[in-house]
């Protein structure tokens, strides 16, 4: 038995066998071949070549509609280096001079474009040597009968073990009922790790070397609320986690009754609970954890896992779908916020690999950079307007110039469907998100021009703390009680209360009880959150007193260490 810790991510124990996705290269034996066998040996090859083609060609064809595009576009690059010659044929030449087995000829060859690549000054085609190795890889797999294709399909009821998932990857995990993850990198506000929360099941990121520890079909302990793993357990571990599951649906029952009460707090405060979703199915959770409506709706995942973006018609029909599910309840439809780790096809409209992924072409940016995105999906949200009460928002502002010309496309978008005799709220609320510490210390700026406020927090702590939510090595930095933070949080608040606009948040530190009681002290009233915390949530804003609350928050905003807030915020959640 051996335990690895990483950060919890997901809540839930989950025992199981383990898949492991393992994307190393393979050791690869080198041995002569007799003269007389050198054409066999190179026909081996061309069959592992025809091989790899063949499973390419069967992946691509079972990539779900709503998969990222880049999973097809990098299919598509792969399929075309097993057609260059470098690939295909130089080691069957290699064999044939150096009397040399196939996985060896394939190792030389790969080591020399290697180094071609490696000498390009262009950094997209430096780059793509990441491409040959995956497409060198696969080739030797095959050669050396390692069934390749077990490892490109998660596998269904297992906990799936790898060194990083990519939020492409974790929309296929829903795909393939997996029950829990492990990976040894990321972080807990990656998109990953939210789509984790999202789908509802278990996981633990930044458990280091958990590939290396861990076997396909060895049994595991996944606890994601502790972020640890066990592996090989004993069957006392095994019979205190079967206990501790049962305590787990224990409460869920319990909370569950509060699924229809109304989220005041002991003194009258009346709070709003509402969801966060990526993809229309979600609505389901959503309405099952008994949230008032939606309070972010991250439209983008819509564009993953499939070639071409989806059109006007399709993201319309989508928005109309989640709006007619939730009958009478606000619908927060956020614009598009592709970019940094979320990205479609890993190079639309030529974009080049960027060294600042999280500060470049994101979110609005991208799409005030490449209006043909951008304005189909005005046109939609608008049009789906018409059939409730339907609200947009708007990611990652910094800077008023951009909402201005947000505010305009909208403006423009209106009297085209006006012209064009299609109804839409000419009303609808636009709000803006607070996720740049700029936006943040100059709410008072932008909120004249807005309806209302929701501060992404998940990108406000990776830009006031600069660290990059997706890298592990700076993981241990997050912190959503840095007093930078909470000032932030504090100052948008207010402005909001100034400017009598409704602020909400939406990023994962609403939808973490630990610190629901901080945040109803600070003023907030809107909560969105994944619908796996919210009756949590909700239980403890209805224990809550919000006047005595919002003296602790005065108090934790004076307090000069961060440890100090710490304590202070444990103390006040064991209430
Ligand atoms: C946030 O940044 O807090 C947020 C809700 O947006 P996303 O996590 O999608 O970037
Ligand atoms: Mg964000």
């Amino acid at each position: 038995m051996l335990a690895l810790h990483g950060t919890g991510v997901s809540n839930g124990v989950v025992i199981g066998k383990a898949f492991v996705l393992q994307r190393d290269l393979p050791d690869i034996p080198e041995y002569a071949i007799p003269r007389e066998y050198l054409d066999d040996e190179v026909t081996r090859f061309q069959r592992a070549v025809e091989a790899s083609r063949r499973q390419l060609v069967t992946i691509r064809e079972h990539i779900p509609a709503n998969a990222p595009p880049e999973a097809t576009s990098f299919l598509d690059a792969h399929l075309l280096m097993l057609d260059d010659k470098m690939i295909s044929t130089a080691p069957a030449e290699m064999i044939r001079q150096q009397q040399c087995n196939a996985e060896w000829a394939l190792k030389i060859q790969s080591e020399i474009l290697s180094e071609i690549f490696e000498q390009m000054d262009d950094p997209y085609l430096r780059n793509k040597k990441i491409d040959v190795s995956q497409v060198v890889n696969r080739i030797l797999r095959n050669l050396l009968q390692q069934n390749y294709d077990e490892h490109e399909k998660m596998a269904e009821g297992q906990i799936i073990v790898a060194d990083d998932l990519t939020p492409a990857d974790t929309v296929m995990l829903k795909h393939n009922r997996v029950r829990a993850f492990v990976t040894s990198l990321g972080g807990p506000i990656s998109h990953t790790a939210i789509l984790a929360r999202s789908l509802g099941i278990p996981a633990i990121v930044a458990a280091h070397s958990a590939t290396h520890y861990v076997n396909s079909g060895e049994e595991l302990i996944v606890d994601g609320k502790r972020g640890m793993l066990i592996i090989a357990p004993d069957r006392s571990t095994i019979n205190e986690y079967r206990r501790r599951q049962k305590d787990i649906v224990r409460q869920k029952r319990e909370l569950n009754r509060l699924k229809t009460s109304r989220a005041v707090t002991r003194d009258g405060r009346r709070i709003s609970l509402l969801a966060n979703i990526e993809l229309p199915a979600d609505v389901r959770a959503a309405a099952q954890a008994g949230a008032e409506g939606i309070g972010l709706y991250r439209t983008e995942f819509l564009f993953m896992n499939r070639p071409e973006p989806p059109n006007e018609e399709e993201q319309f029909r989508s928005y109309v779908k989640v709006i007619k599910s939730l009958p009478g309840k606000p619908v927060t439809i956020r614009t598009l916020d592709l970019g940094a780790d979320k990205q479609v096809d890993g190079g639309r409209a030529g974009a080049a690999i960027t060294i600042n992924p999280a500060l470049g072409l994101r979110a609005v940016r991208l799409c005030l950079h490449d209006t043909s995105l951008f304005r189909p999906q005005l046109r939609a949200i608008l049009r789906a307007s018409a059939f409730g009460k339907v609200k947009m928002m708007i990611p990652m502002l910094s800077s008023q110039e951009e909402l201005y010309r947000v505010l305009d496309l909208i403006e423009e978008t209106k009297s085209d469907l006006k012209r064009e005799r299609v109804k839409f709220n000419a009303k609808i609320p636009i709000g803006g998100m607070i996720e740049v510490p700029a936006a943040a210390v100059s709410a008072d700026l932008f909120a004249p021009y807005l309806d209302f406020f929701s501060i992404g927090t998940n990108d406000l702590i990776q830009y006031t703390l600069a660290i990059d939510r997706v890298d592990d090595a700076v993981n241990y930095l997050y912190d959503p009680l840095h007093p930078s933070v909470l000032r932030l949080i504090s100052i948008t608040i207010q402005a909001g209360k100034q400017a009598r606009i409704p602020v909400a948040m939406c990023g994962e530190m609403a939808g973490d009880p630990r610190y629901t009681r901080l945040l109803l002290g600070l003023g907030l009233t809107e909560f969105s959150m994944h619908p796996a915390t919210m009756l949590e949530v909700k239980k403890i804003v209805r224990e809550a007193h919000a006047g005595r609350l919002t003296r602790f928050a005065r108090d934790i905003l004076k307090v000069r260490e961060t440890r100090q807030v710490h304590t202070l915020v444990e103390k006040q959640s064991r209430h």
